[in-house]
């Protein structure tokens, strides 16, 4: 009975968690952004039954590049493995602003972070300053390493909405094989620390969710750290790993797999995404101020333009834009074949 009670009171906190996470993300809308997020349904559903390239609205969502380096060498990270290629290490803080000046009306979903760990950017409590200035829900996903009780402190004074952690196993030994020149107990005394601030601070805000990707050696760890966040009352997820070159990662259970072994032993994505709704809602500014197809262009490879060469209404509706959108609901970009999106 008593273990009843515990697991209902574990999953209850766990549920009003997401509640109000959707409760606070609604809070961001208002009039123009819920007519440009119905128009965004529309052209996504106009140009998947059509396969034709119509553009009526601007995306609802935002994913900036605030930092492109990162402390830790994750082998499956294009970052990690020094794979990606970019000018700027860090996105300009001006050309922010203008973006989110020109896109507030109509977005209000604002991921601060793509390729890298964010919090190496000096700058990133002044890009939550200025989101929340322009009424965003934010975002940040980190590894959790670089964070102190000052930067906490400016984290819940600028209401980041959500902060994303990696946490892919509770002991050292697990947790470093993949997060390499990661330190577990850091990364805990972290997110800790953030609880407890957020507690003498009487804020709800950020809402923390815990991020287990799971792969072969950390599987069975996952259990607890689930236990963990959830006594701790943060949100918890599962996040299945993505695989370039190390095959040897994939997780021996098939649930935590978005792979299997096809003829051959060849290995297959169990689900492509022919209809990727991400391209017509979401723009991906990365740190040299190049808008990019997806989050999967990583190093990039379809970039279709350069917010400090033109403008961000020009730079979506472009013919080139079109052309990619297009080509994604025709299978033609290979990024789609590895994408469990
Ligand atoms: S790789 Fe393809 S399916 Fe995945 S997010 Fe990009 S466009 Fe969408």
């Amino acid at each position: 009975m008593n273990k009843i009670i515990y697991l209902f009171n574990l999953y209850k906190a766990y549920f009003i968690n997401i509640i109000f996470n959707y409760a606070i993300l609604l809070k961001h809308l208002n009039f123009y952004r819920i007519v440009n997020l119905i128009l965004n349904l529309f052209n996504y559903l106009l140009n998947v039954t059509t396969k034709k390239s119509y553009t009526f609205s601007m995306p609802y969502a935002i994913t900036v590049e605030t930092s492109s380096i990162c402390n830790l060498a994750c082998p499956e990270c294009l970052v990690g493995t020094k794979k990606t290629q970019r000018t700027n290490i860090f996105f300009d803080i001006k050309e922010y602003e203008n973006l989110l000046k020109n896109l507030k009306k109509n977005s209000f979903y604002l991921n601060l972070y793509f390729q890298g760990e964010p919090f190496l950017n000096q700058n990133i409590i002044e890009f939550i300053r200025i989101a929340n200035k322009y009424k965003y829900y934010t975002v940040i996903a980190t590894n959790g390493h670089c964070l102190n009780e000052t930067i906490i402190k400016d984290i819940i004074n600028n209401k980041l909405s959500k902060i994303i952690f990696s946490v892919d196993g509770i002991s050292q030994q697990i947790y470093c094989t993949y997060r390499r020149n990661g330190n577990i107990n850091k990364l805990i005394d972290n997110i800790l620390l953030l609880k407890k601030i957020k507690e003498q601070y009487k804020s709800k805000l950020p809402i923390v969710e815990v991020q287990f990707l799971v792969h072969k050696y950390n599987e069975n760890e996952f259990k607890k750290v689930k236990k963990w966040a959830l006594e701790n009352n943060f949100i918890f997820k599962i996040k299945t790993i993505q695989i370039y070159n190390n095959y040897h990662l994939i997780p021996t259970k098939n649930k935590f797999s978005r792979y299997y072994i096809g003829r051959n032993n060849t290995i297959k994505i169990k689900k492509r995404n022919t209809l990727c709704w991400r391209v017509f809602s979401n723009i991906i500014v990365n740190s040299d101020n190049n808008v990019v197809l997806c989050c999967q262009d990583k190093i990039p490879e379809y970039s279709y333009g350069n917010i400090k060469q033109n403008s961000i209404k020009e730079i979506w509706n472009s013919k080139i834009a079109l052309q990619y959108r297009k080509s994604v609901l025709e299978k033609k970009i290979y990024l789609c074949d590895n994408c469990g999106v």
